[in-house]
């Protein structure tokens, strides 16, 4: 496992009012607001695949 993506939920809205991408290269992002958390999720993907420690889930489907 390279990357880990946590999304914190908002109880007042329901909606996702956080997240924090981490990455073992060291990457590390977070988003406060409902727009942002859905661009990290989007960028925390793109990542994934952008990784240079990422060596696994090539063969993914
Ligand atoms: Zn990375």
């Amino acid at each position: 496992m390279v990357g880990m993506l946590r999304l914190i939920a908002s109880a007042r809205k329901g909606g996702i009012s956080a997240a924090e991408s981490f990455c073992s290269c060291g990457r590390y992002e977070t988003a406060r607001s409902n727009a942002r958390v859905l661009a990290l999720i989007a960028a925390h993907h793109a990542h994934r695949a952008q990784c240079p420690l990422q060596t696994e889930g090539r063969n993914a489907a």
